[in-house]
């Protein structure tokens, strides 16, 4: 892969530069970079080292990971609770990594959308706010995963897995990922900011009534809402991955970076990049 710029906005401190005696080799790293805690991760697998770093940011509200050319493609999982900020940080990481994005729900709703028997079923639980049984959704993701653009590219696996059981099952099929990362908000301005999500079915592009609104009349007139996107079915859904989160955390512990932030969602944004090292 080849060199790319390295933003001049954000910069390593001289200390924790990749150049100095803390980074002396020079094979392809990964870093992340927070305002919290240091706390090193290096990662081996067959050709390539990862490490990763949360490095204490100065004042800059953001986030950086920097990676270099690797030899094989990276795996990420992302996890949070809805409106955590996932969408966008998944559309970052996948534009500047190439990884193919692999969302559970929007596998799940595929389904529905096409009202296959999976689909069916899967809705009842969709709609209660409820994690959708094991039989369906391990199969789905495992298969997306194995598919040759994923296996070629990386991955980066979105809301999934939501349970000890899920994370047990893609262990027992050998598939782990290099890192995994959790979002963690909130919860007061979680509700709100599902209750105000809108989706333009035309682009793709989500909004916010109040923080993003749309940029015009016509897209306005065509935007839709999720069906799980109430206030009453995501405190249900919240309480879901309350339920949850520790047990799927404790299984990947020694490759967990979590991003914890409380603020607004154009505020909110972790911000990738990729170096040379
Ligand atoms: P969010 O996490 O914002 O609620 P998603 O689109 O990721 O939205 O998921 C929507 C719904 O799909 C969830 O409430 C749940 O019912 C179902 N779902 C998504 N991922 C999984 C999963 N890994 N296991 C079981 N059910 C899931």
């Amino acid at each position: 892969m080849g060199s790319t710029s390295f933003s001049p906005s954000i910069s390593l401190s001289p200390s924790l530069s990749p150049h100095s005696s803390k980074f002396p080799n020079p094979s392809p790293n990964l870093f992340l970079r927070s305002h919290s805690s240091f706390t090193p991760l290096t990662l081996r697998s067959n050709q390539t080292r990862y490490r990763f770093k949360k490095l204490p940011s100065s004042n800059a509200p953001n986030f950086l990971v920097a990676a270099s050319a690797k030899a094989e493609p990276l795996k990420v999982i992302i996890s949070g609770a809805p409106a955590s900020g996932k969408g966008t940080q998944c559309e970052l990481i996948t534009q500047k990594y190439g990884l193919v994005h692999i969302a559970a729900g929007d596998l799940l709703r595929a389904e529905v959308a096409a009202a296959s028997e999976n689909g069916k079923l899967a809705k009842e639980y969709m709609e209660k706010g409820e994690l959708v049984p094991d039989e369906i959704v391990v199969m789905m993701v495992k298969e997306r995963l194995l598919q040759p653009d994923s296996q070629q590219r990386g991955w980066l696996l979105d809301g999934y897995p939501r349970s000890s059981s899920q994370a047990a099952a893609l262990e027992d099929y050998g598939i782990r990922p290099d890192v995994f990362i959790l979002l963690d908000v909130s919860e007061d301005i979680l509700v709100e900011r599902v209750v105000g999500r809108r989706l333009d079915p035309l682009t793709g592009k989500i909004y916010h009534l109040k923080y993003s609104p749309p940029e015009n009349d016509e897209i306005a007139s065509r935007l839709t809402q999720r069906f799980d996107d109430t206030e009453e079915k995501v405190k249900l859904r919240l309480r879901t991955h309350h339920q949850n989160v520790d047990a799927v955390l404790s299984v990947y512990k020694d490759i967990s970076v979590k991003v914890a932030r409380k603020c607004f969602m154009k505020y909110y944004c972790l911000r990738w990049q990729r170096v040379n090292i």
